[in-house]
């Protein structure tokens, strides 16, 4: 394929950094965000903003690429679809319309015979007292959710009354794991068995936020396996084209779980921008521009921590070794909770 504008949806930081590899491989982006502030703007060749229903936008941006791709799975559908009619949308929108929907993308995962913790839907809240075995527990809203958002520790069924849940919207209800440690799987899948996976990133999370990240994960062989295995035959099932990450949860029996898919590059995989030949960035843009897939290679072990809030003007203010890279969002506001930066530490 000749592809020389490529179209991201969302202009957050994964945004950034996939418009920056798409400049180190030559190709033009337009990014497309709801966020008139949407840091990705400083990354990409062309920027619109505007809701993402807006027909006449979503005209404009369709017209002026070659190849569609987006940075999170909560964009509507419809939009995806609509774009999809006419240039090429990679990852499918109907991949995402499965992974948006928490019940639909577990279901999904239990089809495959791939273990994940036991669940069941909530649509009112009378349906929670039926389930208490499953108790403790997190009530999590089946759609909308990231970064913990809209997420419920449910320890005892009395704890309903203290919790102000909305429950006009739907739920999904899962037993809460003991864990021993958190992993995830980045691949990138460019066609039918081909692939470039990376190995495990362990990632440790504060407040349901990503905190730190690093390779190599403290997990056993049998584990490190299991969860390149699951990855692999997530993405071959769902024919996927691009990065996808697939979120595990290890037990303090040693059982692996999948967690959740994430249909995009991911958090954890920021380290492979300096760990490795080839960021999970640059292989996105491989595989969705069917550009030449290059083995990967690890340069170095390497730790990733996430800064968050007000600790960026720390961050922004000091020197760092020649093994530090320090990435800043550069996002015009500071917020609570908010992702700011990273450093990468090659170890
Ligand atoms: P998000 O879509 O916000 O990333 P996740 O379902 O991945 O939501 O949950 C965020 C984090 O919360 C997980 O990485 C994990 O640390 C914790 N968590 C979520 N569900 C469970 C569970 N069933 N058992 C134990 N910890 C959980
Ligand atoms: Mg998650």
């Amino acid at each position: 394929m000749s592809l020389n504008i490529l179209g991201i949806i969302g202009g957050g930081q994964l945004g950034s950094m996939i418009a920056s590899a798409a400049r180190k491989l030559n190709i033009k982006t337009i990014v497309f965000c709801d966020d008139p502030d949407a840091p990705a703007q400083k990354f990409c060749d062309e920027f619109l903003f505007g809701e993402y229903n807006n027909i006449n936008l979503i005209n404009e941006f369709t017209s002026k690429v070659d190849l569609v791709t987006f940075e999170f799975e909560n964009i509507p559908f419809e939009t995806l679809n609509e774009i999809n009619k006419l240039k090429p949308v990679l990852p499918k929108p109907s991949v995402n319309r499965l992974i948006q929907h928490r019940l639909a993308e577990k279901d999904f995962i239990n089809k495959l015979n791939i273990r994940t913790t036991q669940y069941v839907s909530i649509k009112k809240i009378s349906e929670m007292y039926a389930v208490q075995d499953l108790l403790p527990g997190i009530l999590k809203t089946t759609t909308l959710g990231y970064d913990g958002k809209g997420q419920y520790k449910i320890n005892d069924i009395n704890d309903l009354e203290n919790l102000d849940i909305d429950f006009s919207k739907e739920y999904i209800l899962e037993k809460l794991i003991k864990l021993k440690n958190e992993i995830s799987i980045v691949i990138t899948r460019f066609d039918h068995q081909k692939y470039e996976i990376y190995e495990p990133i362990e990632n440790i999370h504060e407040d349901q936020i990503l905190k730190f990240s690093k390779i190599p994960a403290n997990i056993n062989k049998k584990i490190l396996n299991q969860s390149k295995i699951w990855a692999t035959q997530i993405s071959e099932e769902l024919n996927y084209i691009g990065t996808l990450c697939v979120e595990f949860f290890i037990d303090r029996n040693e059982n692996l779980y999948v967690n959740e898919i994430a249909p995009r590059v991911h958090n954890s995989g920021h380290l492979t921008l300096n760990a490795f030949n080839v960021s999970q960035f640059e292989n996105h843009v491989r595989a969705i521009c069917k550009l030449k897939q290059i083995k990967i290679n690890k340069i170095s072990n390497a730790e990733m921590i996430n800064i968050i809030g007000d600790q960026i003007n720390l961050y922004r203010n000091k020197k760092y070794n020649s093994n530090e890279f320090f990435y800043d969002y550069l996002k015009s506001d500071i917020k609570d909770k908010r992702k700011m930066g990273h450093l990468t530490k090659l170890i």
